[in-house]
């Protein structure tokens, strides 16, 4: 799944606002970074196969990345990083953190068997990756629904929609693209294009964070809630144009 995981950041951002947009984007693709860096590394390793239906990627071995255990280390890690060094609620880290978790799971409707459910134990994975049609239907559905969630919230807190739609049509981009395209090159190469990729769209997460933010001294993270300052700084005439 690509952009599929991103659901989860969209939905949590309609859930709990305050939670920075850029940290639920990367934290949705929080196991994949980590998984794109192992196998830059030669830790975790994958292969081409191509008599493979569907995906010629074979996700051989993953275990600290993609088994269950693993994915529920990474959330844990998140929330307490989270709290740590982004906010002081509990909620929003903890939110964060199934964000985070929400990797496994949506990758378990995806994937062919090869999610470990323990260290070195059974593999699972409900393989929608075999049918390339209903698996890219099923990622841009989960965006559709999610981000007419994320739209909503928007349009009740008086955010621009236009930011938010640029981002959406960037994912469904995204996914045409990796619909049209067979995985190619050295194991390095793939790792590497993943990783700049996650990090170009959590860099854009993070410019949407600064188009909602407030501007003035108040603009503290956990302060999140911008509407009484925006509105309070926008000249009439911009109120019209926002939804
Ligand atoms: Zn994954």
């Amino acid at each position: 799944m690509l952009v599929g995981h991103y659901a989860a950041a969209l939905v949590a951002k309609a859930v709990e606002p305050r939670a920075p947009f850029w940290v639920l984007v990367a934290g949705a693709q929080l196991v994949d970074i980590g998984w794109a860096g192992l196998v830059m590394a030669g830790v975790e390793k994958i292969r081409i196969d191509p008599s493979l239906p569907g995906s010629s990627l074979d996700l051989y071995y993953m275990p600290f990345t993609h088994s269950l255990p693993g994915a529920l280390a990474w959330g844990i890690a998140a929330m307490l990083l989270c709290r740590l060094a982004i906010s002081s609620s509990w909620r929003v880290c903890g939110i964060v953190g199934a964000v985070v978790f929400s990797h496994w799971l949506l990758d378990f409707l995806v994937h062919r068997p090869d999610l470990e459910l323990w260290f070195g134990g059974a593999k699972v994975g409900l393989g929608v990756w075999n049918f390339p049609v209903q698996e890219a239907m099923l990622e841009m559905g989960l965006i559709a629904l999610t981000g007419a969630a994320w739209l909503w919230e928007r349009g009740r807190s008086q955010r621009p929609a236009w930011p938010a739609l640029l981002f959406l049509l960037l994912l469904a981009t995204l996914q045409i693209v990796a619909s049209l395209t067979e995985p190619a090159g050295s194991t390095f190469a793939l790792g590497r294009t993943a990783l700049v990729l996650y990090l170009v769209v959590s860099g854009l997460a993070a410019l949407i964070d600064m188009k909602d933010r407030p501007a003035g001294p108040s603009s503290l993270p956990d302060q999140g809630e911008p509407v009484v300052l925006a509105d309070d700084l926008e000249p009439e005439i911009g109120r019209d144009f926002k939804f």
